[in-house]
């Protein structure tokens, strides 16, 4: 058995240093516009542009209280080296600021020669997706202190896997296997013996596959073909699907994983007989994530010509925010204002091909009347939302100045 090494932990927050965070955060994070747009009913027009705002979007407490936490730590050990485990959101506008403070970052899963340099004077910042165990564990092993900035949200997930382990469950996680939050959820998963098991599923496809072969059984070696790089190392389908629970990354599609749960219990329903006693499940979707594509939902509601989702591309709430609007309207997930090049071309990225292409899109371009709808993901902050606003109505002419008026 494994002897989990705690690491150091140190609380930042202190009421000395918290007024002088809240100063700094609101200097880079803030916009005024976008604030008074939103207590405004959320909706702009200025000349020929209709401007809508989802009734949510932007920075969810998890990540408020992650950069809070980091720029504490920043003053708190002023002088001293601070790294940061990866990105702690994923956005590179607020990746950006950190390293201009200062806090180096390390390889989510650390090399030798990051970890053999730390010293106990060292702190390292960790995510707010958490981090694995056996990261934590090398990073107490090396004696420096961590500033733990895991969103409770994660947490309540890690709980949950536990809790199958001790059932004996296997642990099936809805998210993405290379995910920072799934393979953190995923170390969880394999308990304090190390001898828990997991298999990481993404899509409806994946999700049939299992119920193919919790019904009739299948081919082992090419199942775990198709699921590499997504089971614990002791993971036997054979053996491992009599008992299942599931869990999910919490900013997943909540619709899916719903639809998900449907079917791995219906599956375990007719390989037992009517019996669901080998299938456990727990809706592990944050509010936060939840409120944002409720939101969306509802913004859909109404007439709109066009919609942008602002956000870092490796964001998996807002890639969620894209695909809703992608079906319904022509929708461009851009990383912020600078991907609006012209009026004729927008840079975004394509989530069929994973990469960022430039379109063209007639709603934009010319002089008629344009509705125009903006959300982003839980990582976004609104300085690069008011960025976006301002640079869409300059494509057409219309100045800061006649913004700033408008919205009184
Ligand atoms: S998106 Fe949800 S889980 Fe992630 S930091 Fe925000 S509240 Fe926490």
């Amino acid at each position: 058995m494994s002897v989990t090494a705690k690491p150091r932990r140190i609380n930042v927050r202190t009421p000395e240093v918290m007024p002088l965070v809240q100063a700094q955060v609101e200097t880079h994070y803030r916009s005024s516009i976008v604030e008074r747009i939103r207590s405004s009913g959320g909706t702009l027009t200025v000349g020929n542009i209709t401007l809508k705002l989802a009734r949510q979007f932007g920075f969810c407490y998890g990540v408020e209280r992650a950069i809070d936490l980091a720029y504490a730590a920043r003053k708190v050990f002023a002088g001293r080296n601070l790294y940061l485990l990866g990105e702690i959101i994923h956005n590179p506008e607020v990746n950006r600021q950190l390293r201009e403070m200062d806090i180096r970052v390390l390889h989510s899963r650390p090399s030798d020669e990051e970890i053999a340099a730390l010293t106990a004077d060292d702190v390292v910042i960790v995510p707010a997706f958490g981090a694995e165990t056996a990261v934590m564990e090398r990073i107490a092993a090396s004696g420096c202190a961590t500033v733990d900035t895991t969103c409770g949200d994660v947490m309540s997930v890690w709980r949950r896997v536990r809790k199958y382990v001790s059932a004996g469950r296997t642990s099936i996680i809805h998210g993405k296997a290379s995910h920072e939050e799934t393979r953190a959820t995923a170390s969880r998963a394999l308990g304090e013996s190390g001898g828990g098991i997991y298999l990481v599923i993404l899509t409806l496809a994946d999700c049939d596959a299992v119920c193919e072969y919790i019904r009739h059984g299948g081919d082992c070696a090419a199942f775990l073909e198709r699921f590499r790089g997504g089971f614990s190392d002791n993971f036997d389908p054979d053996l491992h699907l009599q008992r299942i629970g599931v869990a999910n990354q919490t900013t997943m599609l909540k619709g899916e994983t719903e639809e998900i749960q449907r079917r791995l219990q219906q599956a375990v329903r007719d390989r037992d007989g009517g019996d669901t006693g080998g299938f456990a499940a727990f809706d592990t979707i944050c509010g936060a994530t939840q409120e944002r594509q409720d939101a969306l939902f509802e913004m859909l509601k109404s007439p709109m010509d066009l919609m942008l989702v602002v956000g870092g591309y490796n964001s998996s709430n807002t890639t969620h925010l894209v695909e809703i609007a992608g079906e319904q309207l022509p929708t461009f997930f851009i990383r912020d204002a600078k991907c609006l090049t012209a009026l004729e071309q927008i840079v975004h990225f394509d989530l069929s091909q994973r990469e960022e292409r430039a379109s063209y899109t007639d709603k934009l371009a010319g002089s008629g009347p344009v509705t125009i709808g903006i959300t982003a993901g839980a990582s976004c902050p609104n300085n690069l939302i008011e960025e976006t606003i301002l640079r869409l109505f300059a494509l057409r002419g219309i100045s800061s100045d006649q913004v700033m008026a408008a919205v009184g």
